[in-house]
């Protein structure tokens, strides 16, 4: 089994960085030292259960009693040990997981065995511990013509507490029904903060020269899961009689985080312009389309040129 040395691990982690990964920053004020807000564990909805003191790093909720380290946070968000945890944390965190063993030891102390960092296998998500209870008779479904039956069917609702609050909960069951996560859709049009806070997040990944971060809120890698239930293949066709001046390049996939940042990436590095994309997304599935030309202005033609732009796409979608 993989060692965590836990102790340096949670010393090279801030517990802010934890609240980040999982989206919870936001639900908390500052209250003195601590940061206040509704328990993310129980989900509850009392602004000041949950507390966490940043200098100490660590954390505590006053109505379900959990507590501890962001070993203890992470392994009750993602209901697993504080083992895998550990393991967690490094696959997202990007601490080194060779500095995790340096630094001084007693003379003669064992060496821990190093850190093995997890390969992102496919991993079925836990079923849910618990069930929040929403409203089914929110007017949003009705004016997105859900009916009844299908709102029951689904076990759609409004959701007024806990990280789904204000939201409409979307209940995820695996496929051999269990309940496993929910997904939240805000009702309506987007508050005006939220519109702010995506613009700026967009204008500053423009100005920085930084690759994007994803966030995961909601266990992690189901992208893998996804892809083992899907019968669709991945598919990647490129056409060059459409368009006098590009090839128009078709990539069928599953969609997972970071996905179009990696198809771009990968046109851009093959030395394309990206005229003209159309991306869009039907439930899971991808179904991206650029139109691309080679630097200097030409269409891309050669038949070993379109060979090489769909093999390095096939190997982004390519699970595994
Ligand atoms: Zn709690």
């Amino acid at each position: 089994m993989a060692y965590v040395d836990f102790s340096r691990l949670k010393r090279a982690v801030p517990i802010r960085r934890v609240l980040d990964h999982y989206g919870l920053t936001e639900s908390l004020k500052r209250q003195g030292a601590d940061l206040r807000g509704p328990c993310p564990v129980h989900q509850g909805s009392n602004p000041t259960q949950f507390s966490v003191d940043p200098e100490k790093s660590c954390w505590r909720c006053f109505t379900c009693g959990a507590g501890g380290t962001i070993l203890d946070l992470v392994a009750a968000l993602e209901r697993v040990d504080l083992h895998e945890a550990g393991l967690r944390i490094l696959e997202w965190s990007g601490v080194d997981a060779a500095l995790l063993h340096r630094g001084q030891e007693a003379p003669g102390a064992r060496r821990p065995s190093p850190v093995r960092r997890k390969p992102a296998a496919p991993r079925p998500s836990p079923p849910l511990t618990f069930r929040l209870t929403l409203d089914p008779e929110h007017p949003y479904l009705a004016e997105r013509g859900l009916s009844p039956e299908t709102v029951a069917a689904f076990g759609l609702g409004y959701c007024s507490r806990g990280i789904l609050a204000g939201r409409i909960a979307i209940p995820i069951h695996d496929a051999a029904g269990r309940l496993i996560a929910y997904a939240g859709r805000w009702p309506g049009e987007p508050p005006p903060e939220r519109m702010e806070r995506v613009t700026r997040a967009l204008v500053a990944s423009i100005d920085s020269h930084q690759p994007p971060t994803f966030r995961s809120v909601w266990g992690r890698e189901q992208h893998e899961a996804n892809a083992a239930l899907s019968a669709r293949p991945n598919e990647v066709r490129i056409d060059d009689d459409l368009s006098a001046e590009c090839a128009v390049v078709e990539v069928f996939t599953i969609d997972r985080r970071g996905l179009l940042y990696q198809l771009a990436s990968a046109l851009h590095e093959l030395g394309l312009i990206i005229r003209f994309a159309k991306i869009s997304t039907a439930l899971d599935q991808v179904v991206d389309v650029f139109y691309v030309a080679e630097r200097d202005g030409t269409k891309p033609r050669s038949a070993e040129r379109l060979d090489e732009i769909r093999r390095r796409l096939m190997e982004i979608i390519t699970p595994g």
